[in-house]
């Protein structure tokens, strides 16, 4: 089947359901096509907010934001990125406070705020609260509230169908080719301009806070194509996941004062940052928790946890304002936080990097101002670096607000001057071949062994704490699971909801994604943000102040080529920071 459309968005969490709104507001035909349900996107499972200096229960600036952000990323964040985010997601916040999100309140009822890690006032001086956020049910609000909106401008909506390749000739984009989940169709789709907004991979890791939908496809999709991804080696783990499950218990709890402690009782954040303590910025308290699992103070059966303490807050606190993670305590760990303690180890939450795009979502051919025409990406899939080496809390959902936003504008500026280009005759051969592929395989290698193995050896291998050695094993054991892949065959002939065949499809996706970001980390000699080498420990700023972008080699399925993109920088550096650096 074959539809024709000015603006396509791929992905309708809240980055594609920012971006379709704007483009729907353009006066033109947008469709947005999506592999789940729309409300069912990872974003609805964002808890603890988004900051946006309102300062609306403490004196509050965009500039402090600006800088945060900066530093957080450890100085790799696109500094013209994070000034527009600063300045653009306080309007993009009463924004979404006048589409009608129910943003929880303070007393005189203005938008509530809360404290974040790595949110601070006065440039690094104490921590500030500046996460809006709608109880602990933040980015499930911002799902519904801009559905309704998209239904509202008239979205057309392809729900259940899965974006299997991109139609790119001669630098520009003509489309995108889907396959529709309840019949096992191939569709495609002609357009003016397409955006992609399909989410994170946190799904190559074995312990992950992370749907399990978000395997990097469309990220695969680009670099197949031998476009470059960036940064892909900045990989942020959440400190608390709950144990074993990896399911997120929100930074949020520690901003309403919850305690992590150590197998003696200890608060030990004191010792690793004393001024912020538990609310120091997530790769900090990763590798903290690490550094005390390792020492010997872990607990928990396997010695592997640390322990979330929220028992000395009000029995309110914990039933209101923390609603969700307290259900799942109980349901998962059959604890109570009112009166136990929650066991939690870190877990693989988000990607820095993905996409390369400028700071109107427009993807980037190469790290030299080479673009592709017509071609956008916003949200956790793409990269503006606004995140730089290490996200803050609460600038995710931030930035799917504000990137989105411009995405969506900028694409239906583009499809407004533009005609329709021609698509390549049979631009469906590719994914057609890819699925026959798979079903008419003979071989015996089963898909799920491939991903436990590929998801096991890059938590140890690639995960919190990084060396050589161990990575340069994982580009072996990644080059062996590819070559295993291609003997994978699909037992189940099914047309209609094949999610054998589905997860198979993504299971390749995903290994691109680890190919590109093992090769890259390994590539990157030094230790900055969520990229902790023990063999480089020192951030070195003479030789790695660039970002990486990692491209397949077209010639070599096995081999990944390094190219290098200037940081863009406003006048944030280190030496701005107050010292000693306030943690
Ligand atoms: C548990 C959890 C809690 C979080 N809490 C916070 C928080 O409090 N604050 C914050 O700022 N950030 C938070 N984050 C991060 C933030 O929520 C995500 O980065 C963000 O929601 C990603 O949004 P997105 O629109 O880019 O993608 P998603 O919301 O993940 O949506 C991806 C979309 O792409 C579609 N898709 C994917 N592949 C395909 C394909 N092949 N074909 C068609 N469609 C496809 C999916 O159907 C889906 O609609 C949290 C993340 C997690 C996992």
């Amino acid at each position: 089947m074959h539809h024709r459309y000015d603006v396509l968005v791929v992905g309708a969490g809240g980055a594609g359901l920012m971006a379709a709104l704007y483009a729907a507001k353009g006066n033109v035909s947008v469709a947005c096509i999506s592999k789940l349900y729309p409300t069912r996107s990872h974003t609805g499972a964002a808890q603890g907010g988004v900051g946006a200096a309102l300062g609306n229960v403490q004196e509050d600036h965009w500039e402090w934001h600006m800088f945060d952000t900066i530093k957080g990323g450890d100085y790799l964040t696109d500094q013209d990125a994070a000034e527009i985010f600063s300045k653009d997601v306080i309007e993009a916040v009463y924004e979404l406070e006048h589409m009608g999100l129910p943003f929880s309140r303070t007393e005189e009822g203005k938008i509530a705020q809360r404290k974040f890690g790595g949110h601070t006032r006065e440039f690094g001086k104490a921590a500030v609260e500046r996460s809006c956020y709608a109880k602990d049910r933040t980015g499930h609000m911002i799902l519904q509230t801009l559905y309704q909106q998209n239904v509202k401008a008239g979205t057309t909506f392809y729900n259940e169908f899965h974006v299997t390749d991109l139609i790119i000739e001669d630098g520009r984009c003509r489309g995108v080719v889907a396959y529709d989940l309840s019949t096992g169709e191939i569709h495609t789709y002609h357009a003016k301009a397409v955006i992609l907004a399909a989410g994170g991979y946190g799904r190559i890791f074995k312990i992950t806070s992370n749907a399990l939908t978000l395997t990097g496809d469309l990220m695969s999709i680009y670099y197949r194509k031998g476009l470059p991804l960036e940064d892909m080696e900045f990989y942020q783990f959440h400190p608390t996941g709950l144990s074993k499950l990896g399911i997120l218990v929100t930074e949020g709890i520690r901003g309403e004062g919850g305690i992590l402690r150590n197998s003696t009782g200890e608060r030990f954040m004191e010792r690793y940052a004393p001024t912020i303590k538990d609310l120091a910025p997530r790769d900090i308290v990763s590798r903290s928790i690490i550094t005390e699992i390792r020492e010997g103070r872990g607990v928990g059966r396997d010695g592997d946890a640390i322990n979330l303490d929220l028992t000395h807050l009000p029995r309110e606190t914990i039933e209101q304002k923390l609603a969700e993670i307290t259900d799942l305590a109980r349901t998962y760990l059959g604890l109570d936080p009112i009166k136990d303690l929650v066991p939690i180890q870190p877990t693989a939450h988000y990607a820095m990097g993905g996409i390369p795009t400028d700071v109107n979502g427009l993807c980037l051919s190469d790290g030299h101002g080479g673009s592709i025409e017509g071609l956008y990406a916003a949200g956790e899939q793409a990269c503006v670096s606004l995140h730089g080496a290490n996200r803050l809390g609460t600038n995710s959902l931030g930035d799917l607000i504000v990137f989105g936003r411009r995405a969506g504008i900028y694409a239906a500026q583009y499809a407004r001057q533009v005609d329709y280009g021609t698509m390549p005759e049979n631009p469906e051969a590719e994914s057609k071949d890819m699925l026959n592929r798979m079903k008419n395989a003979s071989g015996t290698d089963n898909a799920a062994l491939i991903r436990k193995e590929l998801q096991e050896t890059m938590m140890n291998n690639v995960g919190i704490f990084r060396n050589g050695p161990d990575m340069e094993k994982q580009v072996e054991i990644v080059k062996e699971l590819k070559a295993r892949y291609k003997n994978v065959s699909v037992s189940d002939p099914s047309q209609r909801y094949n999610s054998e065949l589905m997860e198979a499809m993504e299971l390749g996706f995903m290994l691109d994604c680890a190919e590109a970001m093992t090769a890259s980390a390994l590539n990157r000699t030094e230790s900055r943000g969520a990229h902790d080498r023990e063999d480089y420990g020192e951030r070195d700023d003479a030789n790695w102040l660039k970002h990486t972008m990692a491209y397949k080699d077209l010639h070599n399925d096995n081999n990944v080529l390094i190219g290098y993109k200037d940081v863009s920088l406003k006048g944030y550096t280190r030496a701005f920071e107050p010292k000693p650096r306030v943690y």
